[in-house]
């Protein structure tokens, strides 16, 4: 049986997944590995822990499936974005170690860049706000602060990728330094409406341009994996940025279509089709996979707290062993009892993008019990979710009339519901959540012929759950009100 093999290189963990042509999971592996936390707001990973995870990850799949790399038709990579590595194209060493998109080193230098007045510029070429959270401030510091990067990368010496690139050069033995045009939109230093490197933005962040990855479309043959451990000759058919993949999981392929990853962030991203346009309500808009190899857009609201929260609720506070606890926590009581918690723990991404906002809880009183906490930190997930839904309704005609959800947290059937009582619309979540790797591997698999088009991958897709609204509206609306209110206060706190 031919299958088609996804990685998925998440920020917490590298998973594989073998899919059959019913895409249906033939087998899977999922390998944890370190956070590295060296000062207060940073956040790095080792690259040779991406790699090795995820490579072991893939072998431990086939091994699970009793499959060879003939059996693999070709192979699909989602990763987590704007995560920065840099290495010595002789060695393949790293520099430093890969500094992750939720690292916050570098709020000095884009705050100074805001107060510069290049807010406009950076937005009408890259469709990005300057935030620390893409990659471009990540890979000057490294430039500035590793001893002989800058005069190494002027050389030509040094190669920069996101996770996808760092992947592919070490499965091709650095034959390949590619990424696609999702990745790329994530940098702060790709113009997407021209679908080049920008030079004005490469000189801005002083980057050499002799650094960057040649950027190719999502869906399409790469190359082939080199490596002999175990996944020698596979065509690498497909690379997507983890949102960009799950969008394509969802089979979004149409303007208007949506979907809501609850993830260690929650990332939702709307279709607005093929014309570039620009948010009016702090939302960013991001190059989407395109099968028609036509520049593609979508609005993307980008929470960087989401099940994260519930991270935070079992290794900080410890009130659960395992994030699947928090849901019977969260219904020992009938509500959080005007608790709310606001998770800025790395300042608020969409629709404020507050850099210096700070977590916060509030509404505490001697009756509180942990269940109050919980309940209030599962609905700060749905309140956020709530507010980028929002501003994409006020940007865009296309009202949102359901939302698809996936990711960890999408397995939370009372989230669900209270996601679909907040909004006042359908939840519609699928049999397979795994989208992200579903759609790394619909990419890899229409390029290579597994599957002929996207129809026929429709066909396939087994009835969702349904979570219908439920709540009096104006109960909501009173809840939202709270929540906002929270929101203020936790802004601007560390400044
Ligand atoms: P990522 O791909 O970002 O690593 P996942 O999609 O695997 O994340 O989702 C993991 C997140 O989901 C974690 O933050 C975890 O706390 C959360 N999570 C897992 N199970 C539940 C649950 N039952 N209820 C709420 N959150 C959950």
């Amino acid at each position: 049986m031919p299958y088609i093999l996804s990685l998925d290189q998440g920020t917490t963990s590298s998973r594989a997944i073998l899919f059959a042509q019913d895409g249906s999971i033939v087998a899977s592996s999922q390998k944890e590995f370190r956070q590295i936390y060296p000062n207060s707001g940073w956040v790095e990973h080792d690259p040779y822990d991406i790699l090795t995870s995820q490579l072991s990850s893939a072998i431990d799949a086939l091994t699970r499936a009793g499959a060879r790399p003939r059996d693999i038709s070709a192979l699909g990579i989602t990763n987590q974005r704007e995560t920065v590595i840099v290495w010595d194209r002789e060695t393949s060493k790293p520099i430093y170690n890969a500094i992750v998109w939720q690292d916050r080193r570098t709020a000095g230098t884009c705050q100074q860049l805001v107060q510069n007045g290049m807010e406009d510029t950076v937005r009408c070429k890259t469709g990005l706000l300057i935030d620390p959270y893409f990659s471009a401030s990540k890979i000057a510091w490294i430039l500035d602060n590793i001893e002989g990067a800058r005069e190494k990368a002027e050389a030509g010496k040094l190669a920069f990728g996101t996770v996808d690139s760092w992947l592919i050069w070490n499965l091709t033995s650095g034959k390949k330094h590619v990424t696609d045009y999702t990745n790329a939109s994530r940098t702060m230093l790709f113009n997407i409406v021209e679908g080049t490197w920008d030079k004005d933005l490469l000189t801005l962040f002083k980057i050499p341009s002799q650094m960057m990855p040649e950027v190719t479309w999502s869906s399409g043959e790469i190359g082939e994996v080199t490596t002999t451990l175990g996944l020698g000759s596979i065509p690498i058919a497909g690379i997507a940025g983890d949102q960009q993949g799950a969008l394509f999981g969802q089979l979004c392929l149409k303007a208007g279509d949506a979907k809501n990853t609850y993830g260690t962030g929650c990332f939702l991203l709307q279709n607005i089709g093929q014309t570039f346009v620009s948010s009016k309500h702090r939302l960013i808009t991001t190059l989407i996979c395109s099968l028609n190899r036509r520049l593609e857009y979508a609005f993307e609201g980008s929470i960087f707290i989401g099940g994260a929260v519930v991270q935070w609720l079992r290794d900080n506070l410890k009130l659960i062993r395992a994030s699947s606890e928090v849901e019977a926590l969260a219904q020992s009581v009938k509500d959080s009892d005007g608790v709310v918690l606001v998770p800025a723990f790395v300042g608020l991404g969409a629709p404020h993008w507050d850099a210096h906002a700070s977590g916060l809880l509030i509404g505490l009183r001697r009756s509180t019990q942990p269940g109050h906490i919980a309940r209030a930190a599962l609905e700060s997930i749905a309140f956020q979710v709530s507010d980028v839904i929002d501003a994409m309704n006020s940007e865009s005609a296309n009202w949102f009339f359901e939302l698809r959800v996936d990711g960890g947290a999408a397995v939370n059937d009372m989230l669900m519901q209270f996601q679909a009582d907040l909004l006042g619309i359908p939840v519609l979540r699928p049999a397979v959540t795994e989208t992200t790797a579903l759609g790394a591997a619909y990419l890899a698999g229409l390029a290579v012929g597994f599957w002929e088009n996207p129809e026929q991958i429709w066909s396939l897709r087994k009835n969702d759950t349904r979570f219908e609204p439920k709540a009096d509206p104006k109960e909501t609306a009173r809840l939202r009100e709270r929540w906002h209110n929270a929101v203020e206060r936790s802004k601007h706190w560390t400044q």
